[in-house]
């Protein structure tokens, strides 16, 4: 089998998680087998081959996971983008709104320079929101969103939408 297939088959379905009517994608089986993390990160990396990257930016959680793993392999620096309040220094904050209420991400003013090449990872694209105000803050600090890429991607909860001016990656597509 190949290696998407083998990840795919790894995810675990989670009903009504965090909250009824939602199936959780549980990526935790995939972080713990070697064979498996090392595959999806290859995998991502593969995607911006011949691309020049300056920074990947993960966002808050499990984006740091495979960001900073991600980071490494393409040998390029990693930038957190977190939930409000956790950033220690000046930050540029950015809200987007859920299905009740809204909720914000924050970087860093100084985390990138200029026209910096920015691949901006995190573990699921979902509807959106969250990966298009990560992007809206990488382009604040003055650098370039040169990809989204995801593991996984709902593409029924058409997230791709809200990000439709950025090159979108996902590795698995439901
Ligand atoms: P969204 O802003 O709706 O695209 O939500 C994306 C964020 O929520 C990602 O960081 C995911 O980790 C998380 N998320 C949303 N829906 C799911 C799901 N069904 N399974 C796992 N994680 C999810």
């Amino acid at each position: 089998m190949n290696r998407l297939e083998n990840i795919k088959n790894a995810l675990r379905d989670i009903p009504d998680f965090p909250k009824p009517g939602i199936l959780f994608k549980d990526i935790t089986p995939v972080l713990s087998h070697p064979q498996l993390f090392g595959d999806a990160i290859d995998l991502m990396a593969e995607t911006v081959e011949g691309q020049k990257i300056d920074f990947v930016a993960g966002i808050e959680a499990r984006g740091f996971i495979f960001g900073a793993a991600l980071a490494r392999k393409i040998n390029c620096g990693f930038v957190p983008i977190r939930k409000p309040g956790k950033l220690p220094y000046k930050t540029f904050r950015e809200e987007y709104s859920l299905e009740y209420g809204t909720d914000s991400v924050e970087v860093h003013r100084d985390a990138f320079f200029k026209g910096a090449s920015v691949y901006l990872a995190d573990d699921l694209l979902a509807t959106g929101g969250t990966a298009a105000a990560a992007a809206k803050l990488i382009k604040k600090c003055g650098a370039e969103v040169s990809l989204i890429g995801f593991l996984i991607e709902l593409s029924f909860l058409k997230g791709g939408e809200k990000l439709i001016s950025f090159p979108v990656k996902s590795l698995i597509r439901y």
